[in-house]
């Protein structure tokens, strides 16, 4: 998954549901405030309208108060006679500067205590009253305190007459006293006017009916919004289950994996903690696919997905990377990175074993590698920073790079990645990545080492081995390079090349008329699998024109155990067309006797292998190499001793009749002028 398409889906995940969660918060608020707003408007109005018409009669309660005085009334007398006027219907309360009241009527007084400052319209100055005002114990109420069915429940009773509901309409239901005070035109005493705001039953409807309809109104929206958002996250929920959703396995997928490792690796409190990604490898899927069929194909893969979730803990995960493959993110307990290594290991290693019993009656492998994560230190030494960095996809591809190195089932070897591993790997990108230019370059250099004969003394033949002078890298030695030929099939091209190489030179000596020596060349196995082998060959030398018997082929001897009849094939054409054919390496690995009995070969090239090691080890190598010469000189075969490197092993090889040594003892592989010289000298 490339990091770009994972961004977007990511941010498609994030996206959906924040902004529905949000707006219907913020409606919801919203709504609230307007609805309490409205209500508290609409209450004033009605409040508004009931206080001005009380200001109004208590303006008229001062003007008669103000006229009496006019006509030469003390305040207590004006009081007092304005008193019979209004007697009844409001009380009155007089108070000088002080406070002090001068003329009160009605059995309660204002408090001055508790003074009230509104605006409806204008603005009113107000006193509760000691009485009544916020004491409904009294059987005065506040709005809050009246239960609603006091004022609606008997409107469904059924009412007869209309004139009883305009009655029941009426009823007052809150009754508030409180003090207006009015402008008084002597500055010296203040009026106060008590009056009463009272609510009737039908008021109360009303601020209730349209509370319920301002509601309503606005959760019809709020409704919708909240539905919206519930599905919206529902969608979700779905989305990211599709998105994260491995449809193979029915388990979590890449994509979740890696954001998921990421998320636990960068966690500041696991920085002290180590991980390893682990890449396991079921072998062979593509065959268990087509033998067992594509659906117990997909089965396994869903077993192996529930077994290794029920075997990840806390901090662990994993997901199919693609095909067979599993990725994991474990957690390793240890103190040292040894120790660490050696439980993850192990753990790895029990998982196998598990896994490999998943089906009974069938035999199927895993394979791992992996990558350890080391805890996480900043350069300064500190923790604080996040391990921001870690790349599950780059970690993943080490842990498989690991696993690839792994290639024997048996040996359940469980291989760690390392710096070298990544060396190797990217010296072998190099080499395939150069080779064809190095070959067009003429950067592969014939070097010869000389075969003596131990009997004569004399140089009586060579090998051609190869030299890689890279432009780049300088002198590189086959084995750094000829196996990845091997695997890539590019040493074809170069055994061709090496073959017209010393065909040419044969053909160059001839005309120069130097001393003809023959010349070894290396045939890779895998050259043997190509049809008309022996032609192709013949076709390269005969290009040159030298004679066919100066040039000899080593077959190295694993290539006995591919296919035998194509090489004896091979081996007979050749040498019908008079090439010498060698058995390279004999001994070096399992060697077959057989091989020697089917195939007609001239020359058998002893390992160096068979002198190596210890005292006793030699000895015994020794009376193998004596009987290996007897076999070979009766079956009419020449022999080469190759890596002789002491006198000892040269005076043996030569009791024992041994036709040829190629070694160090006598000369290493070198550049073809040296090698001309050497010729030279020795004739
Ligand atoms: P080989 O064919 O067995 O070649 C002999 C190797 O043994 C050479 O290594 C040679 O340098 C080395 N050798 C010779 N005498 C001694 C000795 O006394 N002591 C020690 N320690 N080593 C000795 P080299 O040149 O590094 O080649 C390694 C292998 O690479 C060859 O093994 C051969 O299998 C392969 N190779 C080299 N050139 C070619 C080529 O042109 N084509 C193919 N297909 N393979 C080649
Ligand atoms: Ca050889
Ligand atoms: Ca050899």
């Amino acid at each position: 998954m490339s990091g770009v398409r994972e961004k977007k889906l990511g941010s498609l995940y994030r996206r959906r549901v924040w902004p529905s969660v949000f707006a219907l918060i913020f409606f919801a608020v919203a709504c609230l405030a307007t609805f309490a707003v409205f209500l508290y408007l609409f209450v004033m109005c009605i409040m508004g309208t009931k206080v001005v018409g009380h200001y109004e009669d208590a303006q008229r309660v001062s003007g008669i108060l103000s006229a009496l005085m006019d006509g030469g009334d003390t305040v207590e007398e004006a009081a007092e006679e304005m008193h019979d006027y209004i007697l009844g219907n409001q009380d009155i309360c007089v108070v000088d500067r002080n406070r002090n009241i001068v003329f009160l009527t009605g059995d309660s007084e204002p408090d001055f205590t508790r003074k009230l400052q509104f605006k409806v319209g204008r603005e009113f100055t107000a006193v509760a009253d000691s009485k009544s005002f916020l004491a409904p114990d009294e059987g005065m109420r506040t709005i809050q305190s009246i239960p609603v069915k006091d004022i609606v429940g008997s409107v469904f009773d059924p009412m007869d007459e209309k004139e009883t509901r305009t009655q029941w309409l009426g009823e007052t239901v809150i009754r508030q006293d409180y003090w207006l005070r009015v402008p008084f035109r002597d500055e010296t005493y203040a009026l106060y006017v008590k009056s009463s705001l009272q609510a009737q039953r039908q008021d109360i409807i009303y601020v209730y009916l349209f509370g319920f309809g301002v509601m309503a109104l606005l959760l019809i929206p709020m409704v919708l919004l909240f539905v919206n958002t519930i599905r919206t996250a529902v969608l979700q929920r779905r989305m990211s289950r599709l998105i994260y959703l491995d449809t193979v396995t029915g388990g979590r997928n890449w994509l979740f994996f890696q954001n998921y490792a990421h998320r636990i690796l960068s966690r500041i409190r696991n920085n002290k903690k180590a991980f390893a990604l682990v890449n396991l490898h079921l072998e062979r899927y593509q065959n268990y696919r087509a033998c067992y069929g594509v659906k117990a194909g997909d089965e396994l893969l869903e077993a192996m997905s529930g077994f290794l979730n029920a075997r990840v803990g806390k901090n662990e995960s994993f997901a199919r990377y693609e095909g067979a493959d599993f990725g994991m993110l474990l957690a390793c307990t240890g103190e040292s990175e040894k120790e660490r290594q050696e439980n993850c290991r192990k753990r790895v290693r029990s998982l196998l074993a598990e896994l490999t019993g998943l089906r009974p009656n069938q035999k199927i492998h895993f394979h791992a590698g992996i990558d350890m994560i080391p805890p996480y230190v900043d350069k300064d030494g500190k923790w604080y920073h996040r391990r921001k960095d870690a790349d599950v996809e780059q970690l993943y591809t080490y842990a498989n790079a690991a696993r690839l190195e792994s290639d024997t089932v048996e040996e359940q070897r469980i291989p760690f990645f390392d710096q070298d591993m990544l060396g190797r790997q990217k010296w072998e990108r190099w080499v395939e990545d150069t080779m064809e230019t190095a070959l067009h370059n003429g950067e592969f250099q014939v070097y010869l080492q000389p075969k003596y004969s131990p009997a004569s003394g004399k140089l009586v033949g060579a090998e051609a081995l190869v030299r890689w002078v890279s432009l780049s890298t300088g002198m590189i030695t086959p084995s750094h390079f000829i196996p990845i030929f091997e695997r890539t099939g590019f040493i074809t091209q170069l055994d061709d090349y090496m073959i017209s190489k010393v065909a040419k030179m044969q053909a160059e000596w001839m005309i120069q008329g130097r001393k003809m020596i023959p010349i070894s060349v290396n045939v890779s196995r895998a050259h043997f699998a190509q049809e008309g082998l022996a032609e192709h060959i013949c076709g390269l030398v005969d290009a040159y024109g030298p004679d066919h018997g100066l040039i000899e082929l080593e077959v190295t001897e694993s290539a006995f155990f591919d296919d035998k009849d194509i090489l004896i094939e091979t081996v007979k054409q050749l040498k019908a067309y008079g090439f010498r054919v060698s058995m390279d390496d004999f001994g070096a690995g399992y060697s077959s006797l057989n091989s020697l009995k089917d195939i007609p070969l001239d020359v058998l090239k002893l390992d160096g292998e068979f002198f190596q090691g210890d005292e006793e080890g030699a000895k015994r190598g020794e009376i193998v190499v004596r009987e290996a010469i007897r076999l070979a000189r009766d079956l009419d075969m020449c022999v080469v001793a190759e890596g002789i490197e002491k006198k000892e092993q040269v005076d043996f090889l030569t009791r024992q009749g041994c036709d040829m040594i190629q070694g160090f003892y006598y000369a290493k592989p070198m550049p073809v002028e040296e090698f001309e010289k050497k010729v030279e000298e020795d004739a």
